[in-house]
């Protein structure tokens, strides 16, 4: 029998621009809360939660950017390990969703070649708002070869699923 308390460990990082929602997802799926007003930054550099995998133990290291969303202030060290990156945008905000190719650039040239990478647009409970389409988004999120998800961090929406499908992703390609 293993010494480990889980049977696989994998490092999820969040990336994308300020303000679209990176730590409220991560808070939403750790703590199950969606934290009041402003100010969600954790303040940890990562939140463990271990998850069950058809009866396989998975703990997921899971990295915040908190205030480090301008690019190249992410470096190297940042990505480095990361086995999946979650790239989020907030579909009510275009520019967030014009920025994906500089964070694609980042991304080739500093996490590994063989992370996944999942597209999440984010804030579809504020619908009435949105400037991104469904369409487009996933137009670019083929083009790229990544899997899109839309999410509410702050109704719940898909949070879980991106999280445990991730998990199933990354044993089937462990
Ligand atoms: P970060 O800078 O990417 O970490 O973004 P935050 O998690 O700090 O969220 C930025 C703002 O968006 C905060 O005011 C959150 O309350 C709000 N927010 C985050 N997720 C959602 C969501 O799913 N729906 C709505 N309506 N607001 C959200
Ligand atoms: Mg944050």
């Amino acid at each position: 029998m293993s010494m480990e308390d889980y049977d696989f460990l994998f490092k999820i990082v969040l990336i994308g621009n300020a303000g679209v929602g990176k730590t409220c997802l991560v808070r939403r799926f750790t703590q199950g809360l969606f934290p009041p007003g402003q100010g969600a930054t954790i303040g940890v550099d990562f939140m463990i939660k271990t998850v069950d995998i058809n009866g396989e133990k998975v703990k997921l290291q899971i990295w915040d950017t908190a205030g480090q969303e301008r690019f190249r202030s992410i470096t190297q060290s940042y990505y480095r390990s990361a086995n999946a990156l979650i790239l989020t945008y907030d579909i009510t905000c275009e520019e967030s969703f014009r920025c994906l190719p500089e964070w694609l650039r980042e991304i080739e040239q500093y996490a590994s070649n063989k992370v996944i990478t999942v597209l999440v647009g984010n804030k579809i409970d504020l619908a009435e708002k949105r400037e991104v389409s469904q369409q487009r988004a996933e137009e670019f999120s083929e083009a790229q070869n990544m899997y899109y998800l839309e999410t509410s961090a702050k109704e719940s929406d898909n949070v879980e699923k991106l999280f445990l499908d991730l998990a199933c992703r990354l044993i089937s390609e462990a």
